[in-house]
């Protein structure tokens, strides 16, 4: 199969393609080859681009404040938030540099290089690694994977995007290659790595065992890996031909969601059975009352009887969400898709422009001298601000600064709020009637480790 840009069966998909076997050809029949991001999904590209410059070149992402990028059609001016983030990731592999670790960066592999003796499955599996570091003296292996999104706290245990790429950088070829770069003998035939690492390094998502999560393998084990649920899976989703779908969050990415029959039963059926169980008109009945007279206010509410929607079925209808919510934003971008390209009349929905934000017509330094020929005191057009303590630390130092965080106590940390997580979250329970702060400030990892 030609080697085209991308994969049909991708490393960042692969979680789902192995999930959901229906996905690949309907994913493949509403492909239009066109890569839509968003703007998050940009500027975690723009992330990548910027650690890997700063990793090649010896610089630092604070750089780049300020300065214009533009990545998959988004413009972005990088802030202390976004190049401490990268940064983060920056120190950790340089880390394992210090520790004897060599790299490679931005790397394409393919898990294929396990299936030698079965049966070819004609389809080209590849991905791109962000870090693979393989040290010379020890024999292990590690692939780094940098998570920029907010949102969901990816996982490193038994994650298959992980895997992939582990699978594909076990590769003698390409560690003797490595190992050429730095004048290192070859491997010898028949060699395996002493140990396989996943990390994944998600810098602005909250997880309790911190930023940077951890998964070890044998060789065996990501071997065994690539030639049976891999293999199996690629094999599953290429004979499926679109007739086995099987919905559940990893229909978040997925690029048939908008058409998939599957997704939009289970969201309908969902929705239906969240409005039969609509908490105030339960309550009206239950409590004998005029159904139509339903309480607004919040003690109201908070007195009515837990019967009227049972906490399992409100648990159900939440782990349905996870489907609901993603299937009803890509509708949305679907008619905003449509609507882009014309007018659709039949669809009585229209674009309209946003709420208009001002912002100054002209460079900074232009503005900056034409207010102050004005007259204006700086003070009414620019701004000092604390910097963070991550700011702080990484210009003083870590030593510096935890010597004199310990003497002054001026750094806390503390959780904004609480969030509904499943059960299966690794977080800990924020306990009942106390906030998160009280909850989790004592546990909270102490500032200068983040
Ligand atoms: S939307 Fe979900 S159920 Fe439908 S094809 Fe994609 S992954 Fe499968």
């Amino acid at each position: 199969m030609a080697n085209t840009g991308h994969s049909a069966f991708p490393a960042s998909s692969a979680h789902r393609l192995l999930a959901c076997s229906g996905s690949y050809a309907l994913g493949q029949a509403v492909d239009t080859g066109e890569r839509r991001s968003t703007e998050f999904s940009a500027e975690g590209t723009l992330a990548h681009s910027v650690s890997e410059a700063a990793l090649f070149a010896g610089s630092n992402p604070a750089d780049l404040i300020g300065r214009t990028f533009h990545a998959d059609g988004f413009e972005f001016t990088p802030d202390e938030d976004f190049s401490d983030n990268v940064q983060a990731y920056v120190d950790f592999v340089r880390g394992l540099m210090a520790l004897g670790y060599i790299i490679l960066l931005e790397t394409r592999v393919s898990p294929m290089i396990h299936w030698s003796g079965l049966p070819p499955l004609g389809i080209d599996l590849f991905g791109t690694a962000d870090c693979i570091a393989f040290h010379p003296q020890t024999g292990k292996l590690i692939i780094v994977d940098l998570k920029f999104g907010r949102g969901i706290a990816v996982e490193a245990t038994g994650n298959p995007q992980l895997l992939y790429y582990a699978a594909g950088a076990f590769s003698r070829e390409l560690l003797n290659y490595l190992l050429s770069q730095h004048g290192y003998a070859a491997l010898p035939d028949g060699w395996t790595p002493s140990e396989i690492e996943t990390i994944v390094v998600q810098p602005r998502a909250y997880h309790p065992d911190g930023p940077i999560r951890r998964a070890s393998y044998s060789g065996q084990e990501v071997h065994d890996w690539a030639r049976g649920p891999l293999y199996q899976g690629v094999e599953r989703a290429i004979n499926d031909n679109g007739t086995t779908f099987q919905p559940g969050e990893h229909c978040r990415f997925c690029p048939a969601l908008p058409h998939c029959k599957a997704a939009e039963k289970f969201s309908l059926d969902a929705a239906k059975d969240a409005f039969k169980n609509v908490p105030a008109a339960n309550v009206a009945v239950a409590n004998g009352a005029d159904p139509t007279s339903v309480p607004t206010n919040t003690d109201a509410l908070a007195a009515l009887p837990d019967t009227h929607i049972s906490d399992k079925k409100l648990g159900e209808l939440l782990d349905k969400l996870a489907i609901i919510k993603p299937y009803f934003a890509a509708l949305e971008t679907l008619a905003a898709d449509r609507l882009r390209a014309s007018s659709r009349p039949g669809m009585g929905w229209k674009l309209v422009p946003t709420r208009p934000r001002r912002v100054w017509a002209d460079d900074e330094p232009k503005i900056v001298a034409a207010l102050h020929n004005a007259g204006l005191a700086p003070g009414l057009y620019t701004e000092t601000r604390l910097r963070s303590p991550a700011q702080t630390e990484r210009l003083l130092g870590k030593k510096a600064f935890k010597a004199l965080m310990d003497q002054l106590g001026l750094v806390t940390s503390t959780s904004g709020g609480v969030t509904l997580a499943p059960e299966g979250d690794p977080r800990t329970r924020v306990q009942q009637g106390r906030s998160a702060q009280e909850a989790f400030a004592p546990t909270l990892p102490s500032p200068n480790a983040d």
